[in-house]
């Protein structure tokens, strides 16, 4: 077998940004332990029809069995744009083979792929890439559709990407990493699969200085995100971090999750964010307020999250922070959210507040079952919400879901949607809304500095420009990597 990877990361909620694919690097590597060659075609609709024949042909040649895998962990609907390429390949290689994975949900609307990988798919694409039997994971005959709900942190390990000369890389790139895959907590509005995680592989730190070293010293790559979702979940994770950095002839500008409360009851972790000096952060706060706070299994109330952020804020005031508040939760109010909000706008302890009124999904798509619910959604009586209906079907992240119609104790779900719209309005001068992700790849470009208070005003103008400069180099990447088929061919 050979391998094209075909990815597309971009066209999500930051099309107009340039963040490289973690999940083709792992793709890469497994396919290269078992012995096979591969290859990755990054931002793939950036890639006219022509090129990607071209670029197939010279890949594939007469090769007997050749795979085209395709990489949407965004947007599932970015394979629409492959169809004619993949007719094209389909009658040219008799034997060929096209499989996508990166999404949890099947959508019929894709046509001429052969097997769909949903959920949690290395366990699923290791068992199908070495042939074996594959009835436990199957959904669907024709076309195959396999889906994982062994949600086994010992199958998934962190993913450390080796760079390569052949993914072209520029000082502008963005990469990720990761130091382990899971996470030990539970909070009752998560869906993520692995969470409540009892044991987590973690990466080497040699290995991650590598990895640091050789994106700047080769590339001269600056910036990462970690992927874990909870990086300070354990101190041991940070000290990984802070071993990988040691002896760096730079410093890597690193953005991620914290949890503030954990961070709050650990100060020791103070010390390894002075040292890590990250330059974004997310934090995932939810409410202001102890009694929700609880509700949902996060501890604001042992300790003093303000306090903590002023410190943070000592430690690393060069961080850019941000944090996420759940409009709605039982034991809140708006009182208490308006209060909050005040508090740390007017002691500039964060630097960009995002609101949503809580969300309880519900999946038209009833293959993915309960494991990908978070435990609100699955059981919301249990947690004191009373529901009161849906609202019409609307396409998040790919899949197709309702809003539950929900009432807490003090609000209901069109209240706290409009709450969370007036606050965004009232705040707008005053804070910025960035998620950390976006400040981190918007200041990669330079596009942005936290230096300047009010850079946020400006922020549909930048957007523009971040979406001129991120198509620009995305279109240099596509010229570099067809050149590179070209050789091969002319070789
Ligand atoms: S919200 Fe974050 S900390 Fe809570 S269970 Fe999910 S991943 Fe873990």
């Amino acid at each position: 077998m050979k391998f094209l990877i075909l990815s597309e990361n971009s066209n999500g909620s930051w099309p107009y940004l340039h963040f490289r694919g973690l999940g083709s690097f792992e793709l890469t590597r497994r396919i290269s332990d078992a012995g096979y060659k591969s290859t990755v075609l990054d931002w793939f609709t950036y890639w006219s029809i022509d090129e990607l024949k071209e670029s197939a042909e010279a890949w594939f040649g007469n090769e007997v069995e050749p795979v085209i895998a395709i990489s949407t962990p965004f947007n599932t609907k970015d394979v629409y744009y492959l169809e004619p390429f993949l007719l094209w390949a389909k009658a040219k290689w008799k034997n060929l083979t096209v499989i996508h994975g990166g999404g949890r949900v099947y959508d019929p609307g894709v046509k001429n792929v052969d097997v769909f990988f949903l959920g949690r798919s290395m366990q699923i694409f290791d068992d199908w890439l070495h042939r074996r039997d594959l009835t436990r994971y199957k959904v669907n005959d024709s076309p195959l559709v396999l889906k994982n709900l062994d949600f086994n942190q010992y199958i998934d390990v962190p993913v450390i990407p080796t760079v390569q000369d052949d993914d072209f890389y520029t000082k502008d790139d963005i990469l990720g990493f990761e130091i382990g895959v899971g996470c030990k907590f539970n909070c009752t509005f998560c869906n993520y699969e692995l969470r409540g995680a009892k044991i987590s592989k973690l990466a080497d730190s040699k290995s991650l200085h590598k990895f640091f070293y050789d994106s700047y010293n080769k590339y001269g790559i600056e910036n990462f995100f970690i992927a874990d979702d909870t990086p300070n979940e354990s101190d041991v994770k940070l000290e990984i971090l802070i071993e990988a950095l040691e002896g760096l002839n730079f410093h890597p500008k690193i953005t991620g999750f914290t949890r503030l409360d954990i961070l709050a009851g650990r100060p020791k972790q103070l010390e390894y964010y002075k040292k890590i000096k990250f330059d974004s952060l997310f934090f995932g706060v939810e409410s202001f307020n102890d009694k929700a706070s609880k509700g949902i299994r996060k501890k604001s109330d042992l300790f003093n999250v303000y306090d903590t952020l002023k410190k943070l804020r000592e430690v690393t005031p060069n961080t850019f922070l941000v944090a996420g508040l759940i409009i709605g939760l039982n034991g809140d109010s708006e009182k208490s959210i308006r209060d909050s909000i005040d508090r740390v706008v007017e002691e500039k302890l964060l630097d960009s507040l995002q609101m949503y009124p809580l969300l309880l999904l519900k999946s038209q798509n009833a293959i993915m079952g309960e494991g990908y619910m978070s435990e609100l959604e699955s059981n919301p009586e249990k947690f004191g919400y009373k529901l009161t209906g849906v609202t019409e079907p609307t396409v998040i992240s790919g899949d197709l879901v309702h809003k539950a119609q929900w009432v807490s104790d003090w609000t209901d779900y069109n209240s706290a949607e409009a709450l969370a719209d007036q606050l965004a309005k009232e705040t707008a001068k005053r804070i910025s809304n960035l998620n950390h992700m976006e400040y981190a790849g918007l200041r990669s470009l330079n596009l942005i500095d936290k230096s300047d208070p009010e850079f946020y005003l400006n922020l549909p103008m930048i957007r523009t420009r971040s979406f001129s400069k991120s198509t620009r180099l995305k279109k240099e990447y596509v010229a570099k990597k067809v050149n590179y088929f070209r050789s091969m061919k002319n070789a």
